[in-house]
This record gives structure tokens, C-alpha cells and sequence, in this order.
């Protein structure tokens, strides 16, 4: 077997905390072990809520923790041009429509549900059919991808089927080993999901994707908060011809009352440990490595 090419993918939105830390120290040490790469992505498409000074701390905090990453990084703000040339194509195929809704009309129309809609959660399909000189000129929207034209360009629920991807770590519920796609879950339980933003030519679906094969990333590790995501990307790398990596959903680090971290937890990020007097070997301990 060819060596591997790991990644961690952080967004340069807050300080890193002991579950970022998990993951990426997963990550790097497979990586060493198989003789492989490891990369480092920045993912900032969200420009308003990206920072410099964010990004800064996600190197020193990855240097403190003894993991070294190839150079240069790649920045997913340098890529709009590559997530546009696929909107384009997607586009030109007929798999997309412009959605004009506002959060605040989708959220009014999934609390009024009605018969035939889909599931809790999910987009109801308010724009689908939209032409794309139907929004004015100047007129802001967001790129759906519609999940039912997709799957049936795909060839159809008995293709879609044989669609998988192998599970080297567990999902939720545990699930492992090969997972085949679920049409029908995709077309209720996921809906038509965004594939550019009102404000960005991407969303963080169709970034992960394209970078993940642009960086030919064979190993993703990453939290089971991301497991929902799998079949997704795995829809968009059969769209899109992008080969599909081996996926690896770790457990989240959460704190005593069993909350999962979260980036505004300032108590657990790791410049706060640090500050503290702990050492990279504390932090390996405390995550169980
Ligand atoms: N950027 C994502 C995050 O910060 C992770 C992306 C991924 O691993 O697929 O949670």
C-alpha cells in the first residue's frame, strides 16, 4: 500500500482546544507511523469570522505540540477560483439552483411543516426550479445543489448503492468498515445542501472536497461530528470524478459534564493550558494518547 497523506483542517475562528488537538496529533501520528504526509489547511472561506492573528495561533499551537506540517499551507481563500470552475460545471449540468431565501424564511417554513416535506432540519426546497435569470441582477443568493437530479445523474438508487466509503474508525452508533450510501436518507435527511454562499464561491462541503483531492489526501481523521458530512462529500466526489479517501471519525473530547468543546470554551484551549505550565506530553495524556 502506497503511504498515506493525513490532514487537519482547522478553521482560524478561535483558539484551537484540547479536541483540535486530538485530532491533529491522530492525524500526524498515523502519518508518521505509515511513513506518510502530513498536511495542514487552513479553512477560511468564512472571510468575515477568519482572523490572522487566529490563523498565527493555530501554528504555534501545532509547533508546541511537536507536530511539523509540509509547506506551504494551503489557505482555502486562495481557491475561490478552483470552487468556481466547478460551480460552473455543476451549474452547466443543471445540478444547481440559486436560492435566495433568507435564514429567516427557511426557518419560518420548516416550522410549518407540511405533508411531502422533508425532514427536521432540512432545506425545503422552497427556490428548487429557479432559473438562474429568475433572481434580479444584484440580487444575492446562495448555489443548492438539488440532491434528487444529482443522485439520479449519478445513475439512480441501485448505482447510488454501490457508492461507499470505508469507515477505519466508528461513527456514532459505532458504525464501521464499508458504508453504502442511502438515497433516500440523502434526499430526506440531507436535502439540497449549499454548494457556494451568498457571500463566498464555495461552503465548507464543496471546499473540503476539492481540497481534499487537490492535496491527494488518502486519510481523513477527523471528529464523529463531521460523520454526517461523509456521505455528502462522498456525493460530491462522484460528481465531481474526485477519488474518495479512507474516512477515520474519532470521539469528541468534551468536558466533565460531557459537553463537547467548542472554540468560544477559552478554559481548555490549548494557549490557556500552556499558559498554565502544561507541556505538549500533558496535552497528549489528557486526550488519551
Ligand atoms: N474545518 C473543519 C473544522 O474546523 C474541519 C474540516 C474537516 O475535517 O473536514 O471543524
Amino acid at each position: 500500500m502506497s503511504s498515506p497523506v493525513e490532514r487537519f483542517a482547522p478553521s482560524p475562528t478561535g483558539p484551537l482546544h484540547l479536541g483540535h488537538a486530538y485530532s491533529a496529533l491522530l492525524a500526524f501520528d498515523a502519518a508518521r507511523k505509515g511513513g506518510g504526509r502530513f498536511l495542514l489547511r487552513i479553512e477560511d472561506i468564512d472571510i468575515t469570522r477568519s482572523r490572522p492573528e487566529w490563523e498565527a495561533a493555530i501554528y504555534e499551537d501545532l509547533a508546541w505540540l511537536g507536530i511539523e506540517w509540509e509547506e506551504p499551507v494551503l489557505r482555502q481563500s486562495e481557491r475561490f477560483d478552483a470552487y468556481r470552475a466547478v460551480l460552473d460545471q455543476l451549474r452547466e449540468r443543471g445540478l444547481l439552483y440559486p436560492c435566495t431565501c433568507t435564514r429567516k424564511q427557511i426557518a419560518a417554513a420548516m416550522s410549518a411543516p407540511q405533508e411531502g416535506a422533508p425532514g427536521p432540519g432540512v432545506y425545503p426546497g422552497t427556490c428548487r426550479g429557479r432559473a438562474f435569470d429568475d433572481p434580479s441582477p444584484g440580487d444575492d443568493y446562495a448555489l443548492r445543489l438539488d440532491m434528487r437530479k444529482a443522485l439520479v445523474s449519478l445513475g439512480g438508487a441501485g448505482v447510488v448503492r454501490k457508492l461507499h466509503v470505508k469507515e477505519v474508525g466508528r461513527g456514532p452508533d459505532g458504525q464501521r468498515g464499508k458504508i453504502a450510501l442511502d438515497m433516500a436518507a440523502l434526499i430526506e435527511g440531507t436535502g439540497d445542501i449549499v454548494l457556494a454562499r451568498r457571500d463566498v464561491p464555495a461552503s465548507y462541503h464543496l471546499s473540503v472536497v476539492l481540497d481534499d483531492a487537490y492535496q491527494q489526501v488518502t486519510h481523513v481523521t477527523r471528529g464523529h461530528d463531521l460523520f454526517d458530512a461523509t456521505p455528502i462529500h462522498r456525493v460530491l466526489q462522484a460528481l465531481t470524478g474526485r477519488p474518495t479517501p479512507i474516512y477515520r471519525h474519532h470521539d469528541l473530547i468534551r468536558d466533565e459534564s460531557g459537553k463537547r468543546l467548542a472554540k468560544r470554551d477559552d478554559a481548555r484551549s490549548l494557549a490557556t493550558l500552556r499558559a498554565a505550565g502544561h507541556t505538549a506530553r500533558d496535552i497528549r495524556a489528557m486526550v488519551g494518547l
